[in-house]
């Protein structure tokens, strides 16, 4: 049964210190005042330029405007902090009474759980991972006491390095009636969709994640805690006022603006990752190397310390974790580049075939990416017309979202498309600047158009049915007739629909005609999407055995 928003707020005020509960913030210098303004002379700062001589923004607005598009999270339910080592501290202090009170976590896992706790004096109960570091859920909730108020779960774990069995930790969120911490630090070197999806059905769930690790930014120190609203907002009261520097807040953007090349090193370390775990395995001194799902490979040596000294005196640091609940003789060695790599291998003994080569970067084929940024949006679409894999879609509208991504699977492309847009005006910019920036990928992506054909495709959504006419001849024309009975489909203003294709028509310089009814808008929208893809994956794909120009004359 689902329950109110004020039963959900009062069961998470009942959780808090008393002292924390009814706290007065700091107010900052222009939290009463968010118009901007000509002239500060209210915050004491000197007025003399220097870049930084203003304080930064103490929310943060434009940073978590940019995560929420890429985490599908609402801004409402993003802390971003100094590190995720922020947030775990504040958690203590706004969960544990110092001197009466527990957390629980999974060992062996990082490192600073238990050193948050300790400085707040709050006492550390381990629950031990099996033998290959899975999580019991019965048996973590035996070890809860009348005083535990938190239990922390890592999940891709370090140093173990494995994601924990997402059965488990819901058991645990279902069961345990205190806050559950579920750190994601790694979760973009994994195969799994994480938590963040579950916000909505467990208030006392919190998500760290950081950009430190698949962002490349350990040295911005920004990390973040996802939950409920309440428990966010408490965070944002609590935490130092000015938490990220004006620098760190403005590189964080820049960086977050190309998320692809982000999504490509990952890629890369991902492929290093199966690589480097081949060639340890393969190595006489080298016991286990232990399954991985984040950037790291846990490794028990034959005799680790040989190793370790080895690897010191060739100039490489790896992680000792020999110490840790059941990681005796084990090191755990980030994965870095093929050539940090290479070295790494040669130094424990890899012969030149052990060691494997990097894998190839596909060259060649019909691919095209697109960055476009106007004063309204930022736009990223990269495609790849012959290959396939999941598409990675961002653009703050969940229901384009979906739609977007219908067009990844149906057309059978590989589509990324990620827009940080002015949704706090209306949906319209971003809309019509990710139809043209779509289009002017796919054109670009087609090149010459040898060997593709030209085509439609119609399709029956339950009770709706959509038609589309593609022709990539290079001549435009649109036609829509799409009937819509209501002014939104999900969050997406039902006008922009026509807007959406006509944009793309012309820029992808194709004849596009649209026909759709039904009685459910997002049926009819939902067909006209899919059959758009399939259209496209007729007229994009190379006729079998040909690679001539499709039409008699021979040009397009
Ligand atoms: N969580 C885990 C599991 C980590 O391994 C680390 C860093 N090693 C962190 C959090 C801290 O990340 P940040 O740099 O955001 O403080």
């Amino acid at each position: 049964m689902s329950r109110t928003r004020a039963e959900i707020e009062s069961e998470i005020m009942s959780l808090l210190r008393d002292n924390i509960r009814n706290i007065v913030p700091y107010s900052t210098a222009r939290d009463d005042c968010k118009a901007k303004m000509d002239i500060y002379l209210d915050a004491n700062e000197n007025p003399f330029d220097t870049g930084v001589n203003r304080y930064p923004s103490p929310h943060q607005p434009k940073l978590k405007k940019m995560l929420s598009v890429l985490k599908k999270v609402p801004e409402e339910n993003i802390f971003t902090g100094n590190g995720s080592d922020e947030p775990i501290d504040l958690i203590f202090r706004m969960f544990c009474p110092p001197g009466k009170s527990s957390m629980v976590q999974a060992v062996p896992t990082y490192g600073m759980y238990s050193v948050a706790a300790a400085i707040n004096d709050v006492r550390v109960i381990d629950a031990p991972l099996s033998a290959d570091f899975t999580l019991d859920a019965d048996d973590l909730l035996s070890r809860v006491e009348p005083d535990t108020r938190l239990i922390f779960l890592c999940s891709p774990n370090n140093p173990s390095g494995n994601l924990l069995d997402r059965d488990a930790i819901i058991s645990i969120l279902d069961r345990f009636q205190g806050i559950v911490v579920v750190d994601e630090a790694y979760i973009d070197f994994a195969e799994s969709p994480g938590f963040t999806g579950l916000l909505s059905q467990y208030p006392r769930l919190i998500v760290l994640q950081t950009l430190s690790k698949a962002w490349g930014m350990a040295g911005l120190r920004i990390g973040m805690a996802m939950a409920d609203s309440c428990i966010t907002g408490i965070m944002s009261r609590i935490k130092y006022p000015y938490n990220i520097s004006v620098l760190n807040q403005s590189k964080a953007e820049e960086i977050l603006s190309d998320p692809l090349k982000a999504a490509d090193r990952v890629k890369e370390l991902i492929a290093e990752r199966t690589r480097l775990s081949e060639a340890l395995s393969a190595l006489p001194e080298v016991l286990k190397v232990y399954p991985s799902d984040a950037n790291f490979l846990l490794v028990r040596f034959r005799d680790k310390d040989k190793a370790f000294a080895a690897l010191m005196e060739a100039g490489i640091i790896v992680r000792d974790r020999s110490s840790a609940y059941n990681c005796a003789g084990c090191l755990r060695i980030t994965v870095g580049t093929p050539e940090e790599n290479d070295r790494l291998l040669a130094v424990l003994g890899a012969s030149r075939a052990q060691a494997g080569s990097r894998s190839p970067v596909l060259a060649g084929g019909r691919k095209a990416s697109v960055f476009r940024k106007t004063g309204e949006t930022s736009v990223c679409v990269r495609s790849d017309l012959d290959s396939f894999r999941p598409p990675r879609i961002a653009t703050g509208l969940n229901f384009l979202n979906h739609m977007l991504e219908q067009i990844g699977y149906h057309a059978h492309i590989a589509l990324d498309v990620i827009c940080f847009g002015d949704l706090e005006t209306d949906d319209h910019h971003s809309v019509e600047d990710i139809a043209i920036a779509l289009g002017d990928c796919l054109d670009s992506a087609l090149g010459d158009k040898s060997g593709i054909g030209r085509y439609g495709f119609s399709l029956p959504m339950d009770e709706a049915e959509a038609t589309v006419l593609i022709d990539l001849g290079g001549r435009i024309d649109f036609l829509w007739d799409v009937a819509l009975s209501g002014e939104k489909v999900g969050d997406v203003t039902s006008v922009m629909f026509r807007h959406f294709f006509k944009s793309l028509s012309e820029h992808l310089k194709c004849n596009l005609h649209i026909k759709a009814a039904g009685e459910n808008d997002h049926h009819v929208i939902e067909g006209v999407f899919k059959a758009f893809a399939r259209a496209l994956r007729q007229a994009v794909g190379r006729v079998p055995g040909g690679n001539d120009i499709p039409s008699s004359k021979g040009r397009l």
